[in-house]
């Protein structure tokens, strides 16, 4: 009879699986596929790289002596990881690795083959090695600690971030969960922790990743069926750190494998680091076991840093772009501009750009002009809510009136009108504003939002309505 990959393999897979334990060998033996054979060199093909390093790592001894048994002192082994294709694309493709000489098989006479695939991996996270895979972290390292200005409003998250960094998985701080309103340094803090740990501990696996990349790199793996191989990944990270959790809620399937992955490293000591635009129990459609879990460690809260902190945060911007800028003008935009970081910032970049591009000075009237605009440009949103206690004003209604069923002609006016301007002074899509003014369907939305427009071209008194609205409604936000 021929030797084959196969009769090579099964014949590996007697004496191993006279050697380990049934459950083991189910789950790390079965699961492989022999490919080939050339020469004394097996390839195997297994689900996943996080499979490859599990047999070097436990499994290789075995697989060395069944090997020499059957090919001889000169046997090779390689894997093929199937592997998907950064659980984002659809063709599923073979990446071969060659078996890893962290342990040194040569000595016991196989050789390890030391060519590496020519074929790409396309996982943005693995760089193919020889030692071992390498996990891209997707750490910013412009945003770390030393640069990340301490106040009131950020001690107790920044003090955990550093603890953390200094013992990932080895504090209570497990997970951390840093939360707070949107450019108060979530992300910075997040990213900080991550680069500190590389710094301090270079071996150890970190991944940062957002969310939403998570949740779309799952849905791929779901439709790739590759989804074991996405959980396998997520398992050997040492350090994951989940940027803005608040984009998990109402996804269950995503929930439910993230909580998988949570608990796996949890069980193994492994840090979890998330950041949230809310305290876990302001969150909403996630599901309880999983908020559950994100209150085991500390939930810190980052709030809207105080003068003092802002002050120290342009000065420490100002000093890092080597911009000289009178204190008075400093002093100005930091009592204005009071609501978070990312705002600050911009109105240092706008003030710097229109004083290089015109040649002017940091006057106090320029920074007063551009604190100005930045102040009108974020005033509160208007919301769906407001937009309908306005129009029933107008039309001496109440809300509940205009949301109200009745057909008469003027309260069909004015729940277009709402749904109209809510359309256009909101980013809230078609259904949601009907679910929210009366309980309609996307398309009665659609219906009153040309309704209106059509009667603003043909009706004077409807005009003035709309006008008369639209200033109340700017003026209100
Ligand atoms: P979030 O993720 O909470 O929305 P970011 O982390 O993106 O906020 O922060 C917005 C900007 O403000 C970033 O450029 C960040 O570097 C900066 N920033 C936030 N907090 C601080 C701080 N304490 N010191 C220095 N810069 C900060
Ligand atoms: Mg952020």
């Amino acid at each position: 009879m021929p030797i084959t990959a196969q009769s090579v393999w099964d014949s590996c897979l007697s004496f191993i699986k006279d050697n380990i334990k049934p459950q083991a060998y189910k789950t790390w033996f079965e699961p492989i596929v022999p490919v080939n054979l050339q020469g004394n060199a097996l390839t195997i093909q297994v689900p996943s790289k996080f499979f490859y390093e599990w047999l070097e790592e436990h499994y290789i001894k075995l697989l060395r002596t069944s090997l020499v048994k059957e090919l001889g002192k000169e046997a090779k082994l390689v894997y093929e990881v199937k592997m998907e294709n950064t659980y984002s694309s659809n063709n599923t493709h073979t990446v071969k690795i060659p078996s890893s000489n962290r342990n040194p098989i040569n000595q016991q006479g196989v050789t390890v083959p030391l060519q590496l695939s020519k074929r790409e991996l396309h996982n943005p996270f693995v760089i193919p090695g020889i030692q071992k895979i390498k996990i891209e972290s997707q750490l910013n390292p412009s945003y770390n600690f030393e640069n990340f200005i301490e106040g009131d409003s950020n001690r107790l998250a920044r003090s955990a971030g550093i603890a953390v960094a200094n013992k990932p998985g080895g504090t209570s701080f497990n997970p951390l969960l840093i939360y707070g309103g949107v450019g108060l340094g979530k992300t910075h803090l997040a990213h900080a922790i991550g680069v500190e740990i590389k710094d301090k501990y270079p071996e150890k696996t970190v991944l940062y990743i957002s969310s939403e990349k998570f949740t779309q790199q799952y849905i791929d793996s779901v439709k790739n069926n590759t989804r074991n191989d996405f959980i396998h990944f997520y398992q050997m990270i040492d350090i994951l750190i989940v940027d803005d959790v608040q984009f998990l809620s109402g996804k269950s399937g995503t929930q439910d494998v993230f909580f998988h992955i949570f608990n796996h490293l949890h069980q193994n000591g492994k840090q979890v680091v998330l950041t949230s635009d809310k305290a876990p129990v302001d969150m909403q459609d996630i599901e309880q076991r999983l908020l559950s879990r994100f209150k085991w460690g500390l939930s810190a809260e980052l709030q809207s840093p105080d003068y003092t902190t802002r002050v120290s945060i342009l000065e420490r911007k100002l000093y890092r772009d080597g911009v000289e800028m009178p204190d008075d003008v400093v002093a100005y935009i930091a009592k204005h501009i009071n609501t978070n970081v990312r705002e600050l910032e911009g109105v240092l970049v706008s003030l710097i750009a229109q004083a290089s591009f015109n040649k002017k000075d940091f006057t106090l009237s320029l920074t007063r002009q551009i604190v100005d605009k930045f102040v009108k440009n974020t005033k509160r949103e208007i919301s769906i809510d407001m937009i309908q206690k306005v129009v029933s004003k107008y039309f001496d209604m109440d809300v509940a009136t205009l949301q109200s069923k009745t057909r008469k002609r003027h309260i069909v006016q004015a729940r277009q009108l709402a749904m109209y301007f809510s359309k256009r002074m909101t980013k809230a899509s078609l259904a949601s504003i009907g679910s929210q003014i009366g309980n309609r369907d996307h398309a009665t939305v659609l219906h009153a939002c040309k309704t209106v427009d059509n009667l603003t071209e043909t009706d004077k008194q409807f005009r003035k309505y709309v006008e008369e609205l639209k200033d109340k409604l700017n003026s209100q936000s």
